[in-house]
């Protein structure tokens, strides 16, 4: 059988058939050594789009022919491919800091992936971290796959009117322009699945893109067997009503563990980044269940050792919640609806299993059905621990068993040329592809010279960005023709450019430098010291707040045409845009309400070019800053939506920018015109922080916090003998915990110990069910003490009670401590898959 390619490009002369294998991997997108092919293809197309692609479906007959016939190019083409096949099969950090790797695949389960421009399937943050995840790996070598939804169309694309009012445009991702090919069957067949939906199935087409030596599989329902409605369904990211998400949670979570199966592959880890594909943790069991005819519970016990969580929010508004009759439908019509009654897979997503009203929330089921769980920063893990407490009942929130792993991001894919070019002087090309612990102390040789010049350059490079894309935006406002002309000098590459550019949303305050308007005017406009501002941002299509926020700015630049050339809103903020932006600013500012930002990542954006950050300390910024590095925002409190502390902290960010930041740019400049001391600052933001948050130290951790453990604990329940045992303890401990219950305590002092003895009665229990502790200042202000009691001889008189007894020392008091019984047992995590505990007051 022949099949048609799905996809436009021409017939490729023979010898320049490798142009296609370069041009569908994304690598192009982070490592640029075959820019200079593309650009000697199509010059302005390059230019214009940065996409090979594009460039591939848009060349002519004829310059292919002309090409087939340059020997030189020929010769420039084949040494590209040998490398690129060299690339694909090379080692990497991961086989050879595992040669007996702990896991064989991770699949990364991500409802957005933000890879590139060429592929928009992305909102913001959330799908960037999964972009730069993928990124990370296929340069570590780390055996990880990618899951996600092929957007029909995206996240919107923004445009503003000629009163500054955002409009949303939703152009259609025609799959045969974007660098994403079919997945094959064996026979060559594309690969469809059918999902069984209520009283229907829906088809998903199944998609993939290369990302170096990594794979996105990515489904979509517009297939023309579907019913239209079904057709739409992976339409719209964020778009639609809560059965839309639903709907879209179920291709992704039960259609991307079905495309697994299919293709034969087994992950051991599943990864899921935030709560959306949380249902393939109910598809796998369903699997095992069916591979080793075990009940539910055991096959929901035997696969989550081998699932991982990673929560993004901070409230508890964030999470996805369903209602339960809705839920109740698309169970109902799962596959063999998971083989347990619906009420069982309900309690999965419950707080309180027996409450049938309450709603499915898709964060507790990530929880009941993971054994590992982390947030995205240290502030956040707190945080997480706070909002998973009520799954926890009576345990300190300190034990909550939530980790955390900060965020990083993919440098090689956020430096500009000239800093790559800097960074590979002091720290060698292969900086971001090994171990990280060489890079600061070499990156710190840098001098003061060569970091000046870089960030001129920057600053320049991001004011043509910025002029072009003001040109295009008042011509398509139908703007004045002076306001035309004027935009192709706005800006000055030698004023200090500040970036503000993020999601326009009330938390994240994008107006706080709009507070004193009058302030902000004469900081920007004064006549020795000015500054420059670059904003950018969307709004969310129902967030009115944030869009009001983004014609404040507009509005401030109307009311002040002298601002013209000091400030510009560079519309549809997108990969592109922060990428210019991240390069060339001068400063990052950040301004979320405490503890609203789980982590933030555009700031980590800015370190590898030397842009510095002032931030609130939230998120990433909490552990990040020293004041050697940038500049802290706020006091390490929480204010919630105060509107006097956002006031005040107003105050401060002026305050900062006038005193601290301005002058440092400023003054203090050397015979050559350098200021040493913001010289200064910008290598410690360097050498210091960009290391440590780079996504190679996030997947590094990644590997060591998160797969590794997991793997071990999933191998160690490969036998079901193990699995029956412990869902058995658990099912122990439910039925004996009510009637546990502590008898005596004792303490005997002298000046170093306390020796502690207390009567345990154990009901039924199999003593070995359980541990019995001593805690010490549980006052959540130190860190809480923990002894394990040693069980001793059993009570004479009494069934099944034993004397326990712990020796500690004396440097808390008596009445600090209090034995507390939890359940116990080899190999299995408490409090997550038994939260049962009882205190002895
Ligand atoms: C990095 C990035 C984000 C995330 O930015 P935060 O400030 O961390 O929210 C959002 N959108 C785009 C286009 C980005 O590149």
């Amino acid at each position: 059988m022949i099949i048609a390619p799905y996809h436009l490009l021409p017939q490729l002369p023979e010898s320049l058939s490798g142009l296609g294998e370069l041009a569908i991997d994304l690598r192009w997108s982070w490592s640029h050594a075959t820019d200079t092919l593309w650009q000697q293809i199509a010059p302005e197309l390059w230019e214009q789009t940065r996409n090979p692609w594009l460039i591939l479906q848009n060349i002519s007959g004829d310059t292919l022919q002309h090409l087939a016939q340059d020997k030189d190019f020929i010769a420039k083409l084949d040494t590209f491919v040998g490398k690129h096949h060299e690339h694909l099969t090379q080692k990497g950090w991961f086989s050879e800091t595992y040669p007996h790797p702990p896991f064989s695949q991770v699949a990364y389960f991500s409802m957005e992936f933000g890879l590139s421009e060429s592929l928009p399937i992305y909102s913001g943050g959330l799908g960037i971290l999964a972009g730069d995840c993928l990124k990370t790996a296929s340069d570590l070598g780390i055996p990880l796959l990618g899951i996600g939804l092929l957007w029909q169309q995206g996240y919107f694309r923004q445009s503003l009117d000629d009163c500054g009012r955002q409009i949303e445009l939703y152009p259609y991702n025609d799959p045969t322009q974007m660098p994403v090919t079919p997945v094959r069957d064996a026979e060559g067949e594309w690969l469809r699945l059918e999902l069984p939906f209520p009283g229907r199935t829906v088809i998903l087409r199944a998609w993939q893109a290369q990302v170096g030596r990594v794979t996105l599989y990515l489904l979509d329902s517009n297939d023309p067997l579907n019913a239209p409605a079904d057709r739409g369904i992976t339409a719209e990211l964020y778009g639609g009503g809560p059965e839309n998400r639903l709907q879209q949670e179920i291709c992704l979570g039960i259609g991307g563990w079905m495309l697994l199966r299919r293709l034969g592959i087994q992950p051991d880890i599943c990864h899921l980044n935030e709560g959306h594909a949380a249902l393939a943790i109910l598809a796998r069991a369903y699997s095992h269940m069916q591979d080793h005819g075990t009940s539910f519970p055991c096959a929901l016990t035997a696969t989550r050792a081998g699932n991982i969580f990673t929560t993004h929010t901070p409230v508890s508004a964030g999470f996805d919640r369903f209602p339960p009759e809705l839920l109740t439908r698309y169970i109902a019509g799962a596959p063999g609806a998971f083989g347990v009654d619906v009420e069982t897979i309900l309690a999965l997503g419950r707080e309180n299993p027996e409450d049938t009203h309450e709603p499915f929330n898709m964060a507790w089921l990530a929880i009941h059905g993971s054994l590992i769980v982390n947030g995205v920063s240290r502030l956040h893990g707190a945080v997480s621990r706070h909002l998973f407490q009520s799954l926890f009942p009576r345990w300190p929130e300190d034990e909550v068993p939530v980790i955390h792993v900060t965020n990083g991001v993919h440098m090689p894919s956020w430096d500009s040329a000239e800093a790559d070019a800097l960074w590979t002087n002091h720290c060698g090309k292969a900086r971001w592809l090994g171990d990280l612990k060489d890079i600061e102390a070499d990156f710190r040789q840098t001098s003061d010279g060569d970091l000046w010049q870089l960030r001129s350059t920057a600053r320049q490079q991001v004011i043509l960005f910025a002029r072009r894309r003001l040109q295009k935006q008042l011509a398509a406002a139908h703007a004045p023709d002076q306001d035309c002309e004027n935009a192709k000098t706005a800006l000055d590459p030698n004023t200090l450019t500040i970036g503000f550019a993020r999601r326009f949303t009330a938390y994240k305050r994008p107006n706080m430098l709009l507070n004193d308007p009058d302030r902000l005017y004469r900081l920007l406009n004064n006549p020795h010291y000015p500054v420059q501002l670059l904003i950018a941002g969307k709004a969310h299509p129902k967030d009115d707040v944030g869009k009001v926020m983004i014609q404040q700015w507009t509005q401030f630049l109307q009311q002040h045409p002298d601002l013209a050339g000091r400030m510009v809103f560079i519309a549809d903020y997108d990969m592109l845009v922060a990428e210019h932006l991240v390069q060339g600013v001068d400063l990052w500012i950040n301004t979320p309400r405490r503890p609203w930002e789980a982590s933030g990542t555009s700031g980590m954006k800015v370190l590898v070019n030397g842009g510095l950050n002032l931030s609130e300390l939230d998120g990433w910024w909490a552990e990040a800053y020293e004041p050697e590095t940038g500049w802290a925002l706020g006091d390490r409190q929480e204010h919630d939506a105060d509107l006097k502390w956002d006031q005040q902290e107003a105050q401060q960010l002026y305050r900062l920018l006038e005193e601290e930041v301005v002058p440092l740019f400023y003054q203090q400049r050397d015979a050559n015109g350098c200021p040493c001391g913001w010289v200064a600052k910008i290598r410690e933001s360097m050498s210091r922080l960009t290391p440590r948050f780079s996504s190679n130290r996030m997947l590094q951790e990644y590997v060591s916090t998160l797969y590794e453990p997991a793997a071990r604990l999933l191998s160690a329940r490969s036998e079901r003998a193990i699995v029956e045992g412990i869902c058995q303890w658990q099912h122990d401990i439910r039925q004996h915990w009510q009637s546990l219950h502590f008898g005596e305590l004792d303490v005997q002092s002298d000046t170093d110990t306390h020796h502690f003895q207390v009567h345990v009665y154990l009901d039924d229990l199999d003593a070995d069910a359980v541990a019995v502790q001593l805690f010490a200042n549980g006052d959540g202000k130190q860190n809480p003490e923990i002894y394990e009691m040693t069980r001793g001889d059993a009570l004479t008189g009494a069934i099944n009670s034993y004397n326990y007894t712990c020796t500690v020392p004396a440097h808390s008091t008596v009445e600090s401590f209090t034995p507390r019984i939890i359940p116990h047992r080899e190999g299995c995590m408490v409090p997550m898959e038994s939260n049962e505990i009882l205190w002895y007051r």
